[in-house]
């Protein structure tokens, strides 16, 4: 590895030794861009990257609220603003009890080369707060958001930085933070937050974008391959949006869900999450109690297999782990690997251990690919979401997915060739890495030292 990358790791390693989230993403990312930094020494002369591992802007805020109770609570906000050279700062927020630091950082960080992915003008951002929406009400969720923007408003914009959704944060809670923000501002910036409600500014096909863009980017990996989409079985982990996203997509291409994983244990279902019904019965079980989804099981008659993930299963053609950071560690990926299933397609962030990734890399049968381009599509409609609020337009959902499509081919194809570039052959992690960072630097170089 070149001896500067290695440096700039090490540093990281030093300094942020309590934020493992964010080393091992570091890591994964300048170990593969070693041979970009080896080509152009001008990169190392400007310290290129130990200014890239360091935010622009990273800051907490109290937020302070009252349960249904009148009992109050103090929470820790965060908002990472990590690197604006191709555009506003975006990205997600997630509200989840765990939050802290290094899972800003590590979600910051990978933000930055994946919506330079998707060819758009937005730069890397992230958020959120450890508060924990599970269990409060309407009421309470709305408190918290009020006065989680009242200490955020002043620091975001349309052409500052535009926070979406993440884990924890879905159009309820984005209608709660936009409905403050605007009371707070007195004017109308629908610009400020993406994966709005229609009736104020939302974009069709936000919500499912995400899944539908990562079957968009497994249609093209299948085309690489001389293969078809049709008839494919799938296994995932995670049932939320983005889960529900491919199940839904894989039901339109000829494809389906055959195998399903929640908190609780996991979903055996032969005949596929394919109908409006069995998807309908998904968001419901979902808004009732996001921790269990056995009521599936039992609802459709299929196997359920109680405290186990799916990884390892034999009878699919493709892994798609949707759920959550490092859900797929060395132990399942040796019963990935010894399952002989060819595709494995990470979609949640950084749903797998380096170590893991490497080893599935590793396997000669194998074809995998990365998140930070296979879940690109979300925040790419975010941007198209943008787009539409400042043209004061609303464009019809096939306007929409048509975008997303073109946008997931050609993330794959610029991964692609980066990768063969620098000799890799076909090589999707690698390539992401490169194309990603290739387009910062270039915009970071030639915006001067800062
Ligand atoms: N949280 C999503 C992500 O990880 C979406 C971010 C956005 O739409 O800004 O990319």
């Amino acid at each position: 590895m070149n001896a500067y990358v290695e440096s700039v790791i090490n540093n990281v390693r030093a300094k942020h030794a309590n934020e493992p989230e964010f080393v091992q993403t570091v890591e994964e990312v300048l170990s593969s861009i070693s041979p970009v930094i080896d080509a152009h020494p001008e990169y190392e002369k400007a310290d290129l990257l130990n200014r890239i591992v360091e935010p622009e802007r990273m800051f907490t805020f109290r937020v302070v609220w009252q349960d249904d109770n009148g009992a109050y609570h103090t929470q820790t906000g965060y908002r990472c603003q990590f690197n604006g050279a191709i555009g506003p700062y975006k990205g997600g927020l997630r509200f989840q009890k765990n939050v802290y630091p290094g899972i800003i950082k590590f979600l910051g960080f990978e933000q930055i080369f994946k919506n330079a992915l998707t060819g758009l003008p937005i730069g890397g951002g992230k958020g959120g707060s450890d508060f924990d929406p599970a269990g409060k009400s309407d009421a309470e969720v709305m408190r918290f958001c009020q006065s989680f923007m009242t200490a955020l408003y002043k620091y975001i914009g349309p052409s500052i930085d535009v926070p979406a959704g993440d884990m924890g944060v879905g159009g309820r809670e984005i209608g709660y933070l936009f409905g403050q923000y605007r009371r707070l501002k007195g004017t109308y910036e629908n610009g400020v937050l993406t994966g709005k409600g229609l009736s104020y500014g939302g974009s069709l096909i936000r919500p499912e974008a995400t899944g539908y863009g990562a079957m968009y980017y497994l249609c093209e990996v299948l085309k690489h391959e001389h293969d078809k989409i049709e008839g494919k079985r799938i296994a995932i982990s995670g049932y939320g949006n983005v889960g529900w996203g491919i199940m839904k997509k894989a039901m339109q291409l000829g494809a389906k869900v055959t195998y399903f994983a929640g908190p609780d244990g996991y979903v055996h279902d032969p005949d596929g999450v394919c109908t409006e019904d069995k998807l309908n019965f998904i968001l419901e079980m979902r808004a009732k109690d996001p921790m269990h989804c056995k009521p599936y099981a039992d609802k459709y008659g299929c196997e359920f297999v109680p405290n186990a993930k799916c990884w390892g299963v034999k009878d699919v053609d493709v892994y798609m782990p949707a759920a959550t950071q490092n859900d797929v560690k060395m132990e399942s990926a040796e019963k990935i690997a010894a399952s002989g299933v060819k595709y494995y397609i990470e979609v949640a962030n950084m749903p797998t251990t380096n170590d893991a990734l490497n080893y599935l890399r590793a396997q000669k049968h194998m074809i995998v690919a990365p998140s930070k381009a296979v879940n690109a599509g979300g925040v790419g409609v975010s941007a198209l979401e943008m787009s539409q609020n400042s043209e004061r337009l609303s464009w019809t959902a096939e306007e929409v997915d048509d975008q997303l499509k073109k946008m997931m081919i050609n993330i794959h194809k610029v991964s692609a060739e980066a990768a063969e570039k620098y000799g890799f052959g076909y090589d999707l992690v690698t390539g992401a890495n490169i194309a990603g960072f290739q387009k910062v630097a270039t915009a970071m170089m030639e915006q001067g030292v800062f």
